[in-house]
């Protein structure tokens, strides 16, 4: 059996969007900014995207901008809002522990010149303390930014509450929620967000396309100097077949949301309860208020990267919270957030599904994993220790 379940790394573009794609390779393949019919057409294919995106999140066209991706709308509101912000004297910004990179490192940068950073705790379930941000709050805060969903363990913070304190005090509130668009209903107006991030290749839309929503008054000097793209703020001739896919996609996600939701949930859950059966074993993070397809879990006296390795032998195609990606052996960030210790922060899991996927996947990973674990168990010093530990062996 093929199980892919990676989604929170990148999905499948859906059917639904190449087809919207494929006219403007081909037919639509005019500039929109080209005053001719063929240029009206890819302007209006742009136009009608931007409209499309901006009714789903409740918000004005005008407030749409079109950016690479999740990555560059993050460094966008963030350093964006640093520069306006410090011309007010405010240099301080609230964030949490485990962020996506994008805007950890983000932040790093700004630290290093003259900002002040604040990371708040998410506790054990990975979610923040409403009264630690109100505490956090000063004078001179510029900007909050949490991110509405977490990409490994898949924790949802309260986003709505986090949105009226910042309101109560008079600070702009930035959400990442790449891993959120498309998979939670969001409503930016009652939700109170000021800026937020997504990205098309995390709800089955095309890589390399993303937008930034910034609400009308929130002046964010420009990224991109150049053409009058993007209202001036970002220029560049627009990726037209990817900002016509990405909205596609969009539209198809936010239409099944509760469908999705629904199936997914069962996925999941079953998943979980299945996998929980094996010893030593723990679901990481808030097992209820968490991305519907996600599941995040430690097998202690595992090696994740091993444990990956041998799930693709099967066919399932997982990640793990300690990817090695920079060649260092650290565990993530996130699950040493959560107060996971090291070595079972290694020993990590993430399973990440869409609609596609089927509970006769979730069996089959139910019945492939415990067997691999087992294995890798038997094979590990780490294992026999903690055993001898805990007089198990
Ligand atoms: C994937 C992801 C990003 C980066 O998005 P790109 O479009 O790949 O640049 C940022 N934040 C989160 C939470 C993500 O999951």
């Amino acid at each position: 059996m093929k199980v892919y379940a990676d989604n929170a790394a990148t999905t499948k573009i859906s059917d639904t969007a190449l087809n919207a794609m494929m006219p403007c390779f081909k037919d639509v393949y005019g500039n929109p900014s080209s005053l001719h019919s063929v240029g009206q057409n890819a302007f209006h294919a742009v136009r009608d995207a931007r409209a499309q995106i901006a009714d789903i999140l409740n918000c004005k066209s005008d407030e749409i901008y079109f950016t690479s991706g999740g990555s560059e709308s993050d460094n966008w509101a963030i350093k964006g809002t640093a520069e306006l912000m410090a011309k007010k004297g405010k240099k301080h910004i609230i964030s949490t522990k485990f962020e996506h990179h994008a805007v950890l490192h983000t932040l790093k940068y700004l630290e290093k010149n003259g900002f002040e950073i604040t990371l708040l705790d998410v506790y054990e379930n990975g979610i923040i303390h409403i009264d630690d941000l109100k505490k956090a709050i000063r004078e001179d805060t510029a900007l909050v930014t949490v991110m509405f969903a977490n990409n490994e363990i898949g924790t949802v913070q309260p986003i709505r509450e986090i949105g009226a304190v910042c309101r109560e005090r008079g600070v702009l509130f930035h959400t990442d929620a790449v891993q959120a668009v498309g998979h939670l209903p969001i409503d930016v107006q009652n939700d109170n967000i000021d800026m937020l991030s997504m990205s098309g290749h995390k709800f089955h839309g095309p890589k390399g396309i993303g937008a930034l929503y910034c609400k009308n008054g929130i002046r964010l000097p420009n990224l991109i100097e150049g053409g009058a793209q993007e209202r001036n703020r970002r220029a560049g001739t627009e990726n037209v077949p990817a900002i016509v896919g990405m909205a596609a996609a969009l539209k198809e996600a936010a239409d099944n949301l509760s469908e999705n939701t629904k199936k997914l949930c069962e996925i999941r859950d079953r998943v979980i309860d299945g996998l929980l059966k094996i010893p030593s074993s723990r679901v990481n993070g808030d097992r209820t208020a968490r991305l519907p397809g996600n599941v995040s879990m430690c097998f202690e006296g595992v090696e994740g990267e091993s444990l990956l390795l041998y799930l693709d032998m099967v066919g399932i195609q997982a990640s793990s919270g300690s990817a090695c990606t920079s060649g260092s052996l650290d565990p993530s960030h996130v699950l040493l957030s959560i107060g996971l210790p090291h070595e079972i922060a290694h020993g990590s899991l993430r399973l990440s599904f869409c609609e596609e996927n089927t509970l006769e996947q979730a069996d089959y990973i139910i019945e492939q994993v415990p067997p691999i674990i087992k294995r890798l168990r038997d094979m590990s010093p780490l294992w026999e220790r903690l055993q001898k530990e805990r007089g198990n062996a």
